[in-house]
């Protein structure tokens, strides 16, 4: 974007939906911690179409601290990890950390993070030492877990969590995807040549209400195993040619009772329940190719997969960049 502008080495990406409450205390927490760190940084906040007075908050913030801060600005909601992609597209730094916004992954870890980068990894995960979210999120999330390790080839311990740290080769990669659904953290896995993980602290949300409903979370799961394994249609492949053997054998036993016991009219509630236990299997099925299409249909369409309204951001010095003629004719303009 800003060529001009000397490149920081760290962008921290953060992808924003309605979190006017949670602001404030994220800025008093996240800008003292990068600047502890002593490194030429920048945030790039990307706001996710939030109703709220978020995108106010974020202006007011990008005039205080103009140097360090840039904002994009979505016309609509494209979901958290659209958001975060198009704040890869806009960060320049060799390292890229994400985070969330409602203060659950405390800023002060980032500099865990980048030291693991400096050892030479170019995409640093994180597990949460204790997670501090519901009962029923947790326990859904480590099944799912255990489902995506088994199904997919994507080692992360603790795929719901985005305090992670990525090295520009990776986040490279990922801008010349052009992939509707994904999963920033599976994706960037993909890419990584020398991946790894460390544990780290996880908050109870600071403010404001999670912005995942189940049927998102169920999406979202959705985009991680369509996205990245073949492995459930092979397995209803699988399942079909299992089903399909035992009910030749059916056949062939029924055939043989017909014809040395005679016809049979017992066990008709058995025969349904089988019958119904296929139906679900098959619809079930059907739905899962859905789940394939429907994605197939969404990337062949190839419409922009975000669209940004709006990006705040310093621009050059003018004395810099402007060759001195310019300058002259600036100044002389505002004398007269
Ligand atoms: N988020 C977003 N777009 C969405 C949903 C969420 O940008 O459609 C952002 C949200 O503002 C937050 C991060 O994604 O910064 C994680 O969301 P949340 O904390 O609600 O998720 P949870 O912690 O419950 O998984
Ligand atoms: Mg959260």
């Amino acid at each position: 974007m800003n060529a001009a502008l000397p490149k920081p080495a760290i962008s921290v990406v953060i992808p924003i939906y309605n979190e006017q409450a949670g602001l404030a205390a994220l800025f008093a927490r996240l800008y003292p911690a990068l600047d502890r760190l002593g490194e030429r940084y920048e945030i790039v906040f990307v706001n996710d179409g939030s109703r709220d007075q978020s995108v106010s908050i974020l202006a007011e913030q990008f005039r205080a601290r103009p140097d360090v801060t840039r904002v994009v600005l979505f016309n609509g909601n494209y979901g958290q990890h659209m958001a975060i992609l198009a704040g890869f597209e806009a960060a320049r730094g060799e390292i890229m950390v994400t985070l969330d916004a409602d203060l659950q992954n405390p800023p002060e870890e980032i500099g865990k993070l980048i030291a693991k980068m400096r050892e030479g990894y170019d995409y640093v995960g994180s597990i949460r030492r204790k997670r501090c979210d519901s009962a029923w999120r947790t326990y859904a999330s480590k099944a799912m877990n255990r489902l995506r390790e088994r199904i997919t080839n994507i080692k992360i311990t603790d795929q719901g969590n985005m305090l992670r740290a990525y090295g520009r080769n990776v986040v490279d990669l990922m801008n010349q995807c052009r992939e509707v659904n994904t999963f920033v953290p599976a994706l960037a896995y993909r890419f990584a040549r020398k991946p790894t993980e460390i544990v780290v602290e996880h908050e109870e949300r600071a403010a404001g209400e999670s912005k995942y409903s189940l049927y998102s979370l169920i999406r979202l799961n959705f985009d991680l195993i369509t996205g990245f394994s073949l492995v459930p249609l092979q397995m209803f492949s699988m399942l079909g040619m299992m089903l399909s053997l035992v009910s030749a054998a059916l056949v062939v036993g029924l055939l043989v009772r017909r014809l040395f016991l005679g016809a049979e009219a017992d066990g008709v509630f058995t025969l349904f329940a089988i019958a119904f236990f296929l139906m679900g299997v098959i619809l079930f099925g059907i739905g899962l190719l859905g789940e394939y299409i429907g994605r197939i249909f969404q990337q062949v369409r190839a419409r922009p997969r975000y669209v940004v309204q709006a990006v705040l951001e310093q621009q050059p010095c003018l004395s810099v960049v402007a060759p001195i003629g310019v300058e002259k004719r600036l100044v002389s303009r505002i004398d007269e």
